[in-house]
């Protein structure tokens, strides 16, 4: 069959119109570009007759692929953005952890969190994640969301989520094994503050549905807790074989940084305080 190629060369011709600089080469006696000075058309055959149909010239076509380009990048970004939202929830403040406004208290773990940003190909592979062990204002929620933030604007996808989050999701719909799926699909999955949830067999379960579906498929999890060591490491808790999987599938982390919560308190309160002293008299 015939394609009638008329529209289309018509639809060219319209897409890049004759300049008053354009310029007919002597030789070809083809259209020439007056900025660039690169042919506009071309000698082609179609069915057997030669036909001149129109070319993009040189900076034509350079202008097209910077607009393309510029397409894409704005598409990549709102994907991560739609990511992002999806990560931490819709207007959390979780979504604002980045390395970049880290307050630098804890310079030992930044650095292991930045190389597994760095190396998260090789770790994702090994299904590898990390452990963040510490007490409760140490920073490891923010560090987890660091990570989180780094993993996201360089293209993966990642969900930070509490277990108290993910049993309401699994309360609110019908089909639970879809829930342990989407969670399954993550690049990374964060679980924060584990050993915070309910002490029930319901949410027992769940925390072993959640890594036994995640570390069945082979793929990372970031962990934080106020749990200890030994609680992973055969402790007397009833959750001992979920925890010493879990165990085995990250890097345990100490992470000792200053307690910044009490830290931003006192000086939030500082002049106050100072006040109030000052007012009490000897
Ligand atoms: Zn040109």
């Amino acid at each position: 069959m015939k394609i009638d190629l008329e529209p289309i060369i018509a639809a060219a011709k319209t897409a890049n119109p004759q300049l008053p600089e354009d310029y007919r080469d002597e030789g070809t006696g083809l259209l020439f570009c007056g900025k660039c000075h690169t042919p506009k058309e071309k000698n082609v055959k179609l069915y057997g007759d030669e036909r001149i149909v129109p070319v993009m010239c040189r900076c034509a076509s350079e202008k097209y692929e910077a607009e393309e380009a510029a397409r894409r990048e704005a598409e990549r970004q709102r994907r991560i953005e739609r990511r992002r939202e999806n990560c931490f929830g819709c207007g959390s403040r979780k979504a604002s952890f980045t390395f970049d406004t880290d307050d630098g208290g804890d310079p030992q773990t930044m650095k292991l969190a930045k190389g597994y940003v760095e190396r998260f190909e090789d770790m994702k592979a090994r299904g590898k994640g990390l452990l963040f062990l510490g007490g409760t204002g140490t920073g490891k929620t923010f560090t987890a969301c660091c990570i989180a933030n780094a993993l996201l604007d360089k293209g993966y996808s990642v969900r930070v989520a509490t277990f108290a989050e993910i049993a309401a999701k699994l309360q609110g719909n019908w089909d639970k094994e879809e829930v342990y799926k989407e969670l399954a699909r993550y690049d990374l999955l964060v679980l924060d503050d584990l050993g915070a949830e309910r002490e029930t067999s319901y949410m027992d379960e769940v925390v072993f549905t959640v890594v036994d579906t995640r570390s069945a498929a082979r793929k990372p999890m970031l962990v934080t807790t106020n749990l200890s060591v030994e609680d992973f490491t055969g402790g007397p808790l009833a959750k001992s074989r979920i925890y010493s999987r879990l165990y085995e599938m990250c890097l345990p982390v100490a992470v000792n940084g200053r307690d910044r919560r009490r830290e931003r308190m006192m000086a939030e309160t500082a002049a106050d305080m100072a006040m109030l002293l000052n007012a009490g008299g000897d």
